[in-house]
């Protein structure tokens, strides 16, 4: 069960302190919590002055989750849910305020859920710190591919700080980073735009040690002048590896090859 849940509680005070300050949490700021698990941050968010809308989809955490917080609960709201599975207009309207110490197995379908909802306006999220590398990856490095380009796609992240395994209990056998992501009010990537894009970078990011210019023209079935027309066009070199395409280049492409 323990493992499943991802449940390894967060004990050391500083990196829950640093959490709640990230979060923006304040009076009558509206906090959605995911997997609030003993109530390490449910506390610290509560004092705030914030509402807390806590999802826990363990049954018993659920039920105890009051005694945890152990002082004032009347602006706690507990949801016995699975954060995966809810209807999210059931929260109603935010803007909410995200923050979770996400369970490693589940956290980066959590995060596309976060990512393709709308009532939000920023995150702060705990991750395996080999995922929150590659949330936050620029072009250029090994961690840089799909699920950075779909972080960017509508939002923007930024890495605050590593949390060592010590940090919990039981002790985790990885590293945790915490990210901020903050939604932009208008996505980089039009809805109109959203099929073509990711059907060019899902076929290049699948051979990404290969030149995505020779990978594209094979699967799209466009010579080789007219694929390096739109390489050059998007402003890249037409021997450029997938992991070095920024987004805005990946956008061009789209437009000029499907
Ligand atoms: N926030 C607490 C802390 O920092 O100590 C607990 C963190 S623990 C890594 C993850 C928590 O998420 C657990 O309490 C677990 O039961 C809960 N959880 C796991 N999957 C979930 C899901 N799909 N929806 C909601 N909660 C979930």
């Amino acid at each position: 069960m323990g493992a499943r849940l991802g449940q390894h509680f967060l004990r050391d005070e500083g990196a829950r302190d640093a959490i709640a300050e990230l979060s923006g949490a304040g009076p009558g700021v509206a906090v959605l919590e995911i997997g609030p698990g003993r109530a390490a941050l449910t506390g610290r968010l509560l004092a705030t002055g914030a509402d807390v809308t806590a999802i826990e989809l363990d049954e018993n955490l659920a039920a105890k989750l009051p005694a945890a917080v152990g002082g004032d609960v009347s602006r706690l709201t507990i949801v016995n849910e699975d954060f995966l599975r809810l209807d999210l207009r059931t929260l109603g309207p935010g803007p909410w305020r995200i923050v979770a110490n996400l369970p490693y197995a589940v956290g980066t379908p959590i995060l596309q859920r976060i990512l393709e909802w709308d009532a939000w306006d920023q995150a702060v999220l705990m991750f395996q710190k080999e995922v929150a590398d590659r949330i936050t990856a620029s072009p250029g490095g090994a961690d840089y591919g799909l699920l950075a380009l779909s972080v960017l796609a509508r939002a923007d992240a930024a890495a605050a700080f590593d949390i060592p395994p010590s940090a919990f209990t039981p002790p985790p056998a990885v590293d945790s980073a915490v990210v901020v992501v903050t939604r932009r009010a208008e996505p980089r990537l039009p809805a109109a735009e959203e099929k073509a894009f990711w059907r060019l970078a899902k076929i290049a990011f699948a051979q990404r040690r290969k030149m995505a210019a020779g990978v594209l023209s094979k699967a799209l079935g466009k010579t080789k002048a007219e694929t390096e027309a739109a390489f050059a066009a998007a402003g890249l070199d037409a021997s450029v590896r997938p992991e070095r395409i920024p987004f805005e280049a990946w956008r061009a492409l789209a437009r000029a090859l499907t």
